[in-house]
């Protein structure tokens, strides 16, 4: 009677890193010397800005 919670468990499994692999960066918001910093809550890039907006694309992919 094991075999349906691994199936379960499998497909959970499966819907988190589609949805990670899918879904937009989730930057929040750190200030730091009067600029913002941000990280990605999806997949951990940083990165900084000058005029207070998030980045639009995800760092991910660019090293
Ligand atoms: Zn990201």
């Amino acid at each position: 009677m094991l075999y349906p919670i691994l199936i379960i468990l499998a497909l959970v499994g499966v819907a988190i890193l589609s949805n990670r692999a899918t879904r937009e960066c989730r930057w929040r918001e750190y200030r730091r010397d009067g600029r913002s910093l941000w990280r990605c809550a999806a997949c951990g890039a940083e990165t900084e800005t000058s005029n207070g907006k998030p980045p639009k694309t995800c760092l991910r992919h660019h090293g």
